[in-house]
């Protein structure tokens, strides 16, 4: 062919990790063919959808087999049904949207990795350890990133101070934060509108596991004053109910957002989704909503305080050994700084090979991350029992 392509698509480093992660396993295992693992590398949820959810899908289900409540396209930004359910769980969170403001989506990621698609080549501030989706998806554009780093100082949270000089950005936070498990309070987050609204930046600000939150801090950054004049926030139903594999998420993108030039951000999220994106499927959406009801929210955290009594396990034998960690609080991850100064993948082979268990290099998650180690909640409980064990013997 003679065609040419996205040259930053060079610029990408290959996704190493969980094929380097499989690549150690497997030779472990053809040496030790017996060896019981416990897999608490795993980001996905494991308990199956809640019967509320499914009952809702069946009956979807069932209407589109009939032609008087069979449906075609829906609409690109999701049913009003389900928009006014997110809306009504902002309200249950002290914030005020508008269903004009709510964009339902085939799940976070997309919309993350798609939102670079209205914006400029603005520079880009990204908190180090993190998601890789932020990072990839604005190297794919050209965009020039900087990376502001989360540390034992600042309990991995990042702050604007750290930024060197002002301007405008487009600033990338994830709160209850993937790997770290670290959550902004109140405060720290006024201090990023703050900074934001002050410096005429945008914060891109992933909320995805903000079901997990249990202290008094936000579970959405509309929670913050102003924040509706410099945040679009991205939301998953993946890991509050379960949707890793059904797929189903949501944007806001509040109206008062505008432009250098004064463009509204939300028409320009609807123009690029009504181009490129031809909804959810109706059943899906159902039973998204009814994950937002109130028996759907009783079961989806039902769910969730099973993977938190995980957490609280895991952070309980970290504490019992003295060693740091972020997370396991108000998030289904834990992130420990590895003993005796080891690096994280020395730490874990020793992990792998004296405790078989697998969990996951900090290093994979950016530079900021060598010398820790993310470990999930998202096993069962004896699977996570066991592994307490294992660990209170081997550190
Ligand atoms: N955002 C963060 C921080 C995540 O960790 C993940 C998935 O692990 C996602 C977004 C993706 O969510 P979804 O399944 O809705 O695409």
């Amino acid at each position: 062919m003679n065609i040419s392509i996205n040259e930053n698509y060079k610029h990408i480093k290959e996704t190493y990790l969980f094929s380097e992660i499989a690549s150690r396993v497997r030779k472990y295992t053809e040496q030790k063919p017996d060896a019981r693992l416990i897999r608490l590398g795993i980001g996905d949820v494991t308990l199956p959808l809640p019967g509320v959810v499914v009952d809702a899908m069946n009956r979807a289900v069932s209407e589109m087999g009939v032609k008087e409540t069979f449906r075609g396209y829906p609409p690109e930004s999701g049913y009003p049904f389900l928009k006014e359910a997110v809306v009504r769980h902002y309200k249950d969170n002290r914030a005020d949207i508008d269903v004009g403001e709510v964009f339902i989506s085939d799940g976070a990621k997309s919309d993350i990795g798609n939102l670079v698609d209205i914006l400029g080549n603005n520079e880009i501030i990204i908190p180090d350890p993190v998601y890789p989706v932020y990072v990839d998806s604005n190297l794919m554009n050209g965009n020039r990133i900087t990376l502001i780093t989360g540390n034992k100082e600042n309990g991995f949270l990042a702050m604007p101070d750290q930024i060197a000089s002002a301007g405008a950005r487009v600033i990338y936070l994830c709160s209850p934060n993937n790997p770290t498990g670290a959550a902004y309070d109140h405060g720290q987050l006024r201090t990023w509108v703050e900074y934001a609204l002050s410096t005429g930046s945008l914060i891109i600000y992933d909320s995805a596991y903000e079901a997990f939150v249990t202290d008094d801090i936000p579970h959405t950054i509309y929670e913050i004053e102003g924040a509706d004049r410099c945040a679009i926030e991205v939301c998953s139903f993946s890991k509050f109910a379960g949707f890793t594999g059904t797929r189903c998420g949501w944007t806001v993108v509040p109206r008062k957002l505008l432009s250098s030039d004064g463009t509204s951000l939300n028409k320009m999220w609807l123009r690029r989704q009504s181009t490129k994106f031809n909804g959810v499927s109706y059943p899906v959406q159902r039973g998204a909503e009814a994950a937002l009801s109130a028996e759907g929210i009783r079961q989806c955290m039902a769910n969730i305080d099973y993977y938190r009594e995980n957490a609280s396990m895991l952070g309980d034998t970290l504490s019992g050994k003295g060693i740091y960690y972020t997370g396991g609080k108000n998030s289904p991850y834990i992130w420990l700084q590895c003993p005796m100064n080891m690096n994280s993948w020395d730490f874990f082979d020793m992990l792998l090979y004296d405790a078989n268990i697998v969990g996951t290099p900090g290093e994979g998650f950016g530079k900021a991350g060598e010398g820790f180690f993310r470990i999930t909640a998202f096993g069962t409980h004896e699977s996570t029992a066991e592994a307490c064990g294992r660990l209170k013997e081997l550190l």
